[in-house]
């Protein structure tokens, strides 16, 4: 029997990518809805391609244009805002939930996908960061499966397999460095929007492209496999590895290390996701080690990239404060965007939000919820008087 699956955020990168899996494989899925939050143009084409049941757009304009612009014998319903959003994750007939939303707008859909027992693939890391906690609780309570989709959580899940986490040394998250890695300090604070945007190896979204050029991406890796792994902090490593075809290694207390070694393919840990936990054939480019040459390594430099230690701080303080951390993130990189600050102040200015924050510990979803919107405001006003 086919799977049934939703994509939340079908037009961005994670979404398409996702689409091109899905169909290689037109007798295992089946598309059930789909959504996007503006792009309904693309969403347009998707739906007549695929099919959903069910469209989902930011707001009632965009659904009405949407509806509209498809011919009378579509018989794709179309929602809006996240009631939609929870609406199409959590439909009875539903098995898979792929969450490829930016940002904290994922939390809700998610949790409720989680609630109501569905597989979550996740690509949206933000979720996972502020409320890490209940989203794990739930889904343990609820029987749901929270697999990764991004590069290096898969790849520990990879490295798992079949392993006790007793014999878990270290996770080592492997990170690329991003575009600014290899500059000195005194340039860093003159980079434009656009070379922080030319990320090296990766071709991805803005916000993580901006999150891998401040190392903050890193960060909030190391929130995300605290959770899914269920993992002490103090035994997740970052190391530096310019070329990223080692997506994450797990050392073992024997001292031996598996790593997961693969072309930087985001449709790879999409289909791993998929499919989990079998490994499918597919087409895509091999790994050729004679073209590669060499694999190098180096340690992080957290004085140049503070967003690290804020990351590791948010995580030891615990409670409300990684979803301040987070907020004041999406916020900071915002204006960095707008080019209202410069990309070395991103740091400074969320330290100073969570600086000014009194964590809530044990936090319930309107305790994350509020810290979140605090944390947006705090650093709206921070970044505001900077411009
Ligand atoms: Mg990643």
């Amino acid at each position: 029997m086919k799977r049934k699956i939703v994509i939340l955020g079908s037009t961005g990168s994670i979404g398409r990518q996702t689409l091109e899996v899905i169909k290689e494989h037109p007798d295992e899925f089946e598309i059930i809805g789909l959504s996007c939050r503006e792009n309904i143009e693309l969403l347009k084409e998707q739906i007549i391609k695929f099919k959903p049941n069910i469209s989902v757009v930011a707001n009632e304009f965009l659904a009405k244009k949407l509806k509209n612009e498809l011919n009378n014998f579509n018989k794709t319903k179309i929602f809006w805002g996240v009631e939609g959003l929870i609406r199409i994750s959590t439909l009875e007939e539903v098995d898979v939930v792929v969450v490829a939303i930016t940002g904290i707008a994922s939390l809700l859909p998610t949790l409720e996908a989680v609630k109501h027992g569905k597989e979550i693939a996740i690509a949206s890391k933000e979720s996972i960061v502020a409320a890490g906690d209940i989203l794990v609780r739930e889904a343990k309570a609820n029987k749901a499966t929270i697999l990764p989709i991004d590069s290096e959580h898969s790849a520990i899940l990879q490295c798992l397999k079949n392993e006790r986490k007793e014999n878990i040394e270290k996770i080592i998250l492997t990170a690329s460095g991003g575009p600014l890695y290899h500059l000195a300090d005194s340039a860093l604070k003159n980079i434009s929007v656009e070379d922080a945007l030319n990320h090296p190896t990766w071709k991805m979204g803005k916000k993580i492209t901006i999150d891998s050029a401040t190392l903050m991406n890193k960060g909030l890796e190391v929130i995300e496999a605290r959770w899914l792994f269920d993992i002490s902090p103090k035994k997740i490593e970052i190391l530096i590895h310019p070329q990223s075809y080692i997506h994450s290694m797990i050392q073992f207390v024997d001292g031996t290390i598996l790593a997961q070694l693969s072309e930087h393919d985001m449709r790879i840990p999409i289909q791993y996701a998929l499919f989990y936990p079998d490994k499918v054939v597919n087409n895509y480019n091999r790994l050729d080690f004679t073209k590669i040459g060499q694999l190098t390594f180096k340690r992080p430099r957290f004085n140049k990239f503070p967003c690290i230690k804020l990351a590791y701080k948010a995580l030891e303080i615990g409670g409300t404060m990684p979803a301040v951390l987070n907020g004041a993130n999406e916020i900071a990189v915002n204006a960095f965007l707008n080019n209202q600050i410069n990309i070395t102040e991103i740091p400074i200015i969320i330290e100073n939000t969570m600086k000014n924050h009194i964590p809530k510990l044990n936090p319930n979803l309107e305790d994350i919820f509020d810290a979140d919107y605090w944390a947006r405001k705090t650093t709206l006003l921070l970044c505001e008087n900077k411009a």
